[in-house]
């Protein structure tokens, strides 16, 4: 099969009719095999009584039904699942982004040689409060995961080769950094295409202002398990043992001072009356917890089933 198409979707009942009919069109006009995976996050409207009416016209039409509300990122794991085309292409049901992409997308990964290629909708019809955020989030987003190249991490319309989904998981919210999970999983070849959107027709918008908040922490979590994940200590030990030292010494030198006033017949106050003492304190408490915490993720990643799964890429034997 050269497509599947994986459409998570929430509540989405007056798109769907529309949304399907308009991906048949553009299949059968480039003459793809495909087969579209519609992916029901609990939906409490009758979405997927319309996914089941489609299902009869159009035997390409797949779908998986959550018993309640999961989430985008959970709604894209299940769906590239059961996902079986050479290219696997996601996007929203709201009609934001177009069918009418798929057959360069598919082309860029086929004969580009693209691992994933994200869409970028530069001219968007979202509100402000929408878009600057968003422009904020994608540079951060870029400056942390070190791929320059795309401007909106996002997108909901992306291509991806069949291997990629195999070996990356969306779990939680981290359907807006896909891209970086997949360079996690070493695929590097990441590429962008300017792509066509529109304002949603029908229903509204399903995330609210956390998204930027609840984005940020993502990235956090991401780039921390990405590069420490494995080596906890590297990290804590590090800002542990720092934090430590530099208290050590700053008592070290509060006493000295104390002494060296004491020996030449200056004032000199007690070395519990110095505010620095209490600064040299602290930083040795955090320091030895920040070293403990380094202990303490070590035993964790120690334990771990996961800690000697290595992406392969081919063995020859
Ligand atoms: N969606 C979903 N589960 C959710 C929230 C959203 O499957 O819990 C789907 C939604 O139906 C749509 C896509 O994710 O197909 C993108 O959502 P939306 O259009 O609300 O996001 P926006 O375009 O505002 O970023
Ligand atoms: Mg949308």
């Amino acid at each position: 099969m050269d497509i599947s198409i994986v459409v998570p979707l929430y509540n989405e009942a007056e798109s769907l009719p529309e949304l399907e009919a308009w991906i048949a069109r553009v299949m059968s006009e480039h003459g793809f095999s495909y087969e579209i995976v519609f992916v029901n996050d609990g939906s409490t409207d009758n979405s997927w009584e319309v996914i089941k009416e489609l299902r009869a016209k159009n035997g390409a039409v797949k779908g998986i039904s959550f018993r309640r509300n999961y989430g985008k990122s959970p709604a894209l794991n299940t769906g590239f699942g059961a996902a079986q085309g050479d290219v696997v292409i996601t996007m929203d049901a709201d009609l934001q982004d177009s069918p009418d992409e798929i057959p360069e997308l598919y082309r860029m990964i086929k004969e580009e040689g693209y691992d994933l290629v994200s869409g970028y909708k530069q001219k968007r019809y979202d509100p402000l409060s929408k878009t600057i955020p968003t422009k904020l989030f994608n540079a951060t987003a870029r400056k942390v995961t070190g791929i320059k190249n795309l401007h909106d991490f996002n997108c909901g319309l992306k291509a991806y080769r069949h291997k990629v989904i195999e070996h990356i998981e969306v779990y939680g919210d981290m359907h807006r950094y896909i891209p970086y999970l997949a360079k996690l999983a070493g695929f590097s070849r990441i590429g962008e295409k300017v792509v066509h959107h529109q304002a949603r027709k029908y229903g509204k918008t399903k995330f609210g202002l956390d998204r930027f908040v609840n984005g940020y922490l993502d990235l956090m979590t991401l780039w921390f398990t990405g590069k420490f994940g494995g080596k906890p200590m590297h990290f804590f030990g590090l800002l542990g043992s720092l934090m430590f030292i530099l208290g050590f010494l700053a008592v070290i030198a509060v006493g000295a001072i104390k002494l060296y006033n004491m020996h030449a017949g200056n004032h000199y106050i007690l070395v519990t009356d110095s505010p620095y003492f209490y600064l040299a304190l602290t930083l040795m408490l955090l320091g030895s917890q920040f070293f403990l915490a380094g202990f303490v993720g070590e035993l964790v990643a120690r334990n771990s089933p996961r800690r000697n799964d290595y992406e392969i890429d081919e063995t020859l034997s």
